[in-house]
């Protein structure tokens, strides 16, 4: 009969565990989807999103703000909604794969003369003020490929001349276009330059190119409305301290008609968490010492747009916030997490290792100090105790086309749950 009883209560925690990664799974797959666009400013993905979030949050009963879940707020942005493609002599691109447009770029079509550029003429001023001279109109060629032979300092050096080279309204070409050997790590802008910019990764005789070919449709968008998602579950104690759980649900969206920016692990999967914890912490016999406060922050991708504008406009007051503990990129954990400000609150960070070592949960859990990366760092900066974690290992894709639902590992997704909600029970 114990047996029996036993091997029930071990079938009880696989279905929990079996549940919670299925649960995951729906949301990481859902919000990573081509019908999400890449959870950004084309085609109105992150609305998309939002809507999807204020919905779950709605199935698990939160308690919302201002009667709904919705934050708003605005910002800039620049958009590549339409045409997309560079010809290089008569070879075409394939945009997401071998190149990405800066994504500061204004519109810009044509047929357009080249001018060539190595590191070397880079470095040589009487070169590279010769060849800038005669580049009116034209295409600039930065060859780059080799960059990795080159010192740290004189790399730095280079980055600070070809960000003036992309840049500055005083050059006068028509674009630039960088050719390196480093994986394509796509951006969001909330500024429009005044000209275009590329990065091509395939290996090029960049020296034989004589003619760029390029068509690609911009859209500045001056005030577009975005938005954070916010839902509360009340705590049993009557102590007025919160705790926040966030992560953002924002995403790069998609650079010309076809190419999409999934966004699996950067952030579905910390959305994914953070939906997991409310689906748990809303369960009448999970209920909280503390209120928690949810929120799934939007505008992360261009410069921390909605957490900092949640710290300038709180619905409950950050003094009373006991701790903040932020997501993004809790998809993987093959080599466990990473603890963001571990150094700041080293008892905090002490009990976080102490219950996972008691639990045999996670691999490892490292510490790291204070870095302005993710949404926790207005919250930081306004005096708010708070981590930010990220699972560590498994996959490589990040900021690119290859961060997608069918790649991404969840290796360590429910023992990382489980090890957040001994956590969160142990304030
Ligand atoms: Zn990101």
């Amino acid at each position: 009969m114990k047996k029996i009883a036993c091997l029930f209560f071990v079938f009880l925690i696989s279905q929990s565990n079996y549940c919670q990664l299925s649960y995951a799974k729906k949301n990481v797959k859902k919000l990573s989807s081509k019908k999400m666009k890449g959870r950004g400013y084309v085609k109105g993905g992150h609305k998309k999103a939002a809507l999807y979030i204020a919905n779950e949050f709605k199935k698990h009963n939160l308690s919302g703000f201002n009667d709904n879940y919705f934050q708003t707020f605005y910002t800039s942005v620049n958009t590549q909604p339409g045409k997309i493609s560079l010809t290089l002599n008569k070879n075409r691109l394939k945009p997401g794969t071998d190149f990405l447009i800066n994504p500061s770029s204004p519109s810009i079509q044509g047929e357009f003369k080249t001018t060539y550029l190595s590191i070397e003429d880079i470095f040589r001023k009487k070169i590279l003020l010769k060849k800038l001279d005669s580049s009116a109109n034209k295409v600039l060629l930065l060859d780059l490929q080799k960059s990795n032979e080159i010192s740290k300092d004189n790399k730095n050096k280079l980055n600070d001349i070809v960000n003036y080279l992309i840049y500055s309204p005083n050059i006068k070409c028509k674009a630039t276009i960088i050719f390196k050997n480093e994986k394509l790590t796509w951006t969001g802008s909330t500024r429009e330059n005044t000209k275009a910019s590329f990065t091509v990764n395939k290996p090029t005789d960049v020296k034989t190119i004589t003619t760029v070919n390029t068509n690609c449709e911009s859209l500045f968008l001056e005030k577009e409305e975005t938005q954070n998602i916010i839902g509360s579950v009340n705590g049993y104690s009557e102590l007025d301290s919160t705790i926040i759980i966030s992560a953002h649900y924002d995403h790069l969206g998609m650079m010309g008609k076809k190419t999409i920016f999934p966004g699996a692990n950067d952030n579905a999967s910390g959305v994914a968490l953070l939906l997991e914890l409310a689906k748990h912490y809303s369960q009448k016999n999970n209920q909280p010492k503390y209120d928690i406060i949810f929120i799934a922050f939007g505008g992360e991708e261009i410069e921390l747009l909605g957490s900092k504008f949640y710290t300038d406009n709180p619905v409950s007051p950050l003094n009373k916030i006991k701790f903040m503990l932020n997501f993004d990129l809790a998809g993987t954990g093959d080599d466990g997490i990473k603890v963001v400000n571990a150094t700041e609150f080293m008892n905090e960070f002490d009990k976080l290792i102490h219950i996972n070592k008691n639990n045999s949960l996670l691999p490892a859990v490292k510490p790291r100090g204070p870095a302005c990366n993710s949404d926790h760092c207005f919250f930081y900066n306004n005096g708010v105790p708070c981590f930010y974690i990220y699972t560590l290992g498994g996959i490589k894709a990040y900021h690119d086309i290859h961060d997608k639902y069918k790649t991404l590992p969840f290796t360590a997704f429910e023992n990382y749950s489980q090890l957040l909600k001994l956590y969160i029970d142990a304030f």
